[in-house]
């Protein structure tokens, strides 16, 4: 079994890496994020639970987002492994999941403030399709105009300047503390955020030992599995 799970400040590229990583090993990438957007986007039960924190002006309680992810991962879906993506992003999140779980792995990314806050600052998104692009990444033709359906493209209301501060030191206060939590117990690989997603990627890989050979073992036992 392979469970890993990838840290690192907003922007930091970590559902990119989640995303590689879980596609290319047949993983299963888990974000709280988008099962919490999935659910709000459906109205669902839980969906209204999340909107009442949210309207109180309360943070989601971790108890509340350990709840969640528990049941995601009781879902058993995740026959070759999985990906946390950005969890456990603190102390208490981190206890309640090592609790009934362990990792085989934790990546760290790290990335510089400066550059989280020029990344951020960077995304836009197109109100009418989804789309969104990064100025500095994705070097969209236009920077006001959708390129996939020409509507305007506008800031998102969270990535506000002093969003971002907050979202930033949130993450120096929050979650960097269970870093050297999971540091005692796992394997923690530290990866430089900054250079290319490629670059990260084969790192991971190589330290993390999901080689080809690992793969292809996989693979001829998916294969015998389906059989
Ligand atoms: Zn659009």
């Amino acid at each position: 079994m392979n469970k890993y799970s990838i840290i690192g400040p907003p922007g930091a590229g970590k559902s990119t890496q989640a995303a590689t990583l879980a596609k290319i090993h047949g993983f299963v990438r888990i974000s709280v994020g988008d099962i919490f957007r999935w659910n709000i986007k459906n109205h669902t039960k839980l969906g209204a639970k999340i909107h009442r924190f949210i309207d109180s002006g309360q943070l989601v309680p971790d108890e509340f987002v350990a709840e969640v992810m528990k049941a995601r991962l009781e879902q058993h879906d995740w026959n070759y492994g999985f990906v946390l993506d950005g969890y456990p992003a603190s102390q208490s999140q981190a206890e309640f999941f090592l609790e009934s779980y362990d990792l085989d792995g934790v990546i760290l990314l790290q990335v510089p403030d400066e550059v989280l806050t020029a990344r951020l600052a960077n995304f836009r998104v197109c109100p009418a399709c989804g789309f969104d692009p990064n100025l500095i990444y994705d070097r969209p033709r236009s920077e006001s105009v959708c390129g996939l359906c020409g509507a305007e493209l506008v800031t998102r209301g969270s990535e506000s300047p002093a969003a971002i501060q907050e979202r930033v030191r949130e993450y120096h206060t929050k979650t960097e503390p269970v870093v050297d939590l999971l540091r005692q117990r796992e394997l923690v690989v530290v990866v430089d955020g900054t250079r290319p997603a490629q670059e990260i990627h084969d790192y991971i890989r190589a330290e993390l030992g999901l080689t080809s050979e690992a793969m292809a073992q996989r693979l001829r036992s998916r294969i015998a599995g389906a059989a």
